[in-house]
């Protein structure tokens, strides 16, 4: 951790105040550049206590235009990552055993990856800067920057820098992580282990969510564009990862989500998130009073903050016990909830290379082909929108 802050605070000031023309050439996957941190210091980076290391930055002009883009201001960025503040480890990573990492600002997640992964995004990076260049409302995870580190003598750890699709002004309630496929897509944890912090599958859903009409199609709209980019790319086994926050205190109480439960872990570590979120909150009112004062209306932001009412369903596992249809739709309990949503599609550094290509046709001996998760990146795009197109509903 302490190499990657060293490395970032170089990459940070080196970059911060060039920004010229993007070029065709910042883009080639070629453009990595190795620095030597001695731990006696050098010319170019300062001394520090752990053993030599060497930094790789990856197209470092471009990751500053998206920086730039993403209206990250470096000054924010390099204290996030780099100030006296550890970095959070997430205690749940997931199944492929990269280790994540929160900046205490909730803003970033540091993300260790595959050598394929980082291949996979440096190809894809002249699309992807033109399709989030393109769509502001884009719900693909924001990329800040790629790097890599290598200790004398030990093995290189390849990460990623990424925008928390969950830093919020409110409390994240429930998580789910939702591919739109049905194949091990469940948490298999009893009721009563599941909190805040569980990260629910698809057979775990047991809400629809109502959004306003201009919201509604807003979405649609922009999932079908996202998934066409991740589809031109070939990359699949992305997820919708779907943050509540429910409104009603009361109803928290109900679901077995009080208040007091929710506060995990130190009580002046609790008022420090409350603090933060505080200024969020008051951060994106102003910048929606600066909106309305310059006589534009306050953006959507399409995934951030959007008010929406839950709909309790019966969870899609249990329907399909019941119905064995394994279709995909929902009973109606008629429990409505008031909600903040928080979405973005995430994972999407996985291209339809050939160990997929075994994956599917190994777990196709065992299961319906259709229900598992690693099908070809058409199939994948078209089940992940005719999910979202199932559980988002206008709200009339
Ligand atoms: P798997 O192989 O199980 O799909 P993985 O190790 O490739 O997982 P991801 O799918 O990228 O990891 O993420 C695992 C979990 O980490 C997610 O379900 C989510 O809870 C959290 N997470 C990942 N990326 C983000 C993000 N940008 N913002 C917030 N949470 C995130």
């Amino acid at each position: 951790m302490l190499n990657l802050q060293l490395g970032i605070r170089y990459s940070v000031g080196k970059h911060a105040s060039i920004l010229g023309e993007l070029k065709p050439g910042d883009f080639d996957p070629k453009q990595k550049f190795w620095t030597r941190f001695p731990a006696e210091g050098s010319k170019l980076t300062p001394p520090h206590q752990s053993i030599e290391f060497r930094w790789k930055d990856y197209c470092p002009v471009v990751f500053r235009h998206l920086r730039e883009l993403f209206q990250v201001d470096p000054a924010d960025y390099m204290l996030a990552i780099c100030g006296n503040d550890a970095l959070r480890e997430l205690s749940s990573p997931g199944k492929s055993g990269s280790f994540f990492y929160l900046t205490q600002d909730d803003r970033f997640i540091i993300k260790t990856v595959k050598k394929s992964e980082v291949k996979v995004l440096l190809r894809m990076l002249p699309s992807y800067y033109q399709h989030v260049n393109r769509y502001e409302n884009s719900l693909v995870t924001k990329f800040y920057g790629v790097h890599c580190v290598k200790p004398i003598g030990g093995q290189k750890t390849r990460f990623i820098v990424m925008g928390n699709m969950f830093c919020s002004e409110y409390r994240i309630h429930r998580r789910f992580d939702l591919k739109g496929s049905s194949h091990g897509r469940s948490t298999n944890k009893p009721e009563d282990e599941i909190d805040e912090t569980t990260t629910l599958k698809d057979l775990d859903l047991n809400f629809a969510f109502r959004l306003q009409r201009n919201q509604f199609h807003e979405l649609m709209k922009q999932i079908d564009r996202d998934c066409e980019f991740l589809e031109a790319e070939r990359i699949m086994d992305y997820s919708l990862l779907v943050g509540l926050h429910f409104r009603d205190d009361n109803r928290c109480d109900k679901m077995g989500l009080s208040p007091f439960l929710l506060r995990t872990g130190k009580e002046d570590s609790y008022q420090n998130e409350k603090f933060m979120r505080g200024c969020r909150f008051l951060e994106a009112e102003l910048q929606d009073m600066d909106r309305i004062l310059a006589g534009q209306k306050p953006l959507i932001r399409l995934g951030a903050n959007m008010p929406a009412r839950a709909v309790r369903m019966a969870r899609r596992s249990d329907f399909d016990q019941y119905t064995r249809s394994g279709a995909g739709h929902f009973s109606y309990s008629g429990e409505v909830y008031e909600v903040v949503l928080y979405f973005g599609i995430i994972d999407i550094l996985q291209d339809y290379d050939i160990s997929k290509k075994l994956e599917h046709a190994y777990k196709s001996l065992q299961a319906d082909p259709t229900s598992i998760s690693a099908v070809d990146p058409k199939h994948y795009s078209k089940r992940f929108r005719d999910f979202i197109g199932r559980i988002f509903i206008e709200d009339r």
